[in-house]
């Protein structure tokens, strides 16, 4: 049986699987990465997973390995180069040791834009044929698949929309920007906004979280449930920058579909309302009413169906 490896590789974890070229996950496995303990261990690890779940589908026949990684990441020389969230991966060849060890084609891309093609696949996407995906998390990730072909920039650069300007006079970003809708919207910026609005106040959000410093946008999204007014008011406030990041999308891109997924729009539900008035309101001169927002379908398989589908596609190319 014809299988595929797709690789999830994020700051922490590595989550490997067997992929049909079907889109069908037949098994995973996780690990740390460890970062600090340099790349070679990280290398070692992800080649012991993948012996692993290739010993638990007797019947593979392995054609390709994809690899989806926390950027930024060079593709065209296979490497990875990112010492922010994987401190000690700089310049690191990720490519050229897993081809030599499994002898097949190994393809390496930005994660935001591999678990977009997993969405777009066989996920929310599915049927569209202009997908845009937004994670809200730790940071705030973009990607474009078209036609099941993630778009790249110049050179193959990944586009971040995590730094498209919401407010000029927002909060600094760590990018130099500022009003970013990341530094204004990611889960870390829900975090510090809220310590900031409930110091001297009452809410909930204190007691639920212990401590003031304790509140993070877990504890926001839980008090608003519970109708804590303070808690309300910065989901909306929220709702309404994710709904400008939306609206520059729809602008520029067209898309006929915005999947949204990341930790944060676990609470998707809590958001959609605030999101869709804001793009009803700004989207009159682009057929939004043809765009449907969707929460992601795939969860943390994301990343591993789309890896293993874009070294599919690249197999294809190959071969046709
Ligand atoms: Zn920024």
């Amino acid at each position: 049986m014809e299988t595929l490896i797709g690789i999830d590789l994020g700051g922490t974890n590595v989550r490997v699987g067997v992929v049909t070229p079907a889109g069908k996950v037949l098994t995973s496995a996780d690990a740390l990465i460890q970062a600090a303990r340099g790349p070679q261990y990280g290398l070692e690890r992800i080649i012991t997973l993948i012996e692993q779940v290739l010993t638990l589908v007797p019947e593979a026949n392995l054609r390709a390995i994809g690899i989806g990684a926390t950027g930024p990441v060079d593709r065209a020389r296979g490497s990875i180069q990112n010492p922010y969230t994987l401190p000690t991966w700089e310049d690191v060849d990720i490519v050229g040791p897993l081809s030599a060890r499994f002898g097949v084609p190994v393809d390496l891309e930005n994660d935001a834009d591999a678990a977009a093609l997993g969405e777009a696949w066989i996920g929310a996407g599915r049927g569209y044929s202009r997908v845009a995906a937004v994670t809200v998390g730790t940071g705030i990730g973009y990607a474009l698949v078209t036609d099941q072909a993630i778009e790249y920039g110049v050179d193959g650069a990944h586009a971040e929309g995590g730094h498209v300007l919401i407010d000029p006079h927002g909060p600094p970003c760590y990018c130099g920007g500022r009003g970013c809708l990341e530094s204004l919207a990611a889960g870390p910026a829900i975090a510090a906004r809220a310590q900031q609005a409930a110091s001297g106040n009452a809410t909930a959000m204190i007691q639920l979280a212990g401590s003031l410093e304790a509140i993070d946008a877990r504890v926001v999204v839980q008090s608003a449930r519970g109708g804590d007014a303070l808690a309300c008011k910065l989901v909306a406030e929220v709702a309404e920058w994710l709904g400008l990041g939306i609206v520059n999308i729809l602008t520029l891109r067209l898309p006929d579909c915005v999947c949204l997924g990341g930790g944060v729009m676990q609470a998707y539900d809590l958001f959609a309302p605030g999101i869709a008035a804001v793009v009803a309101r700004h989207s009159i001169v682009i057929p939004a009413e043809r765009v449907k927002i969707l929460p992601m379908q795939l969860g943390g398989l994301a990343g591993v169906i789309g890896a293993a589908r874009a070294a599919w596609n690249k197999d294809q190319e190959r071969n046709s």
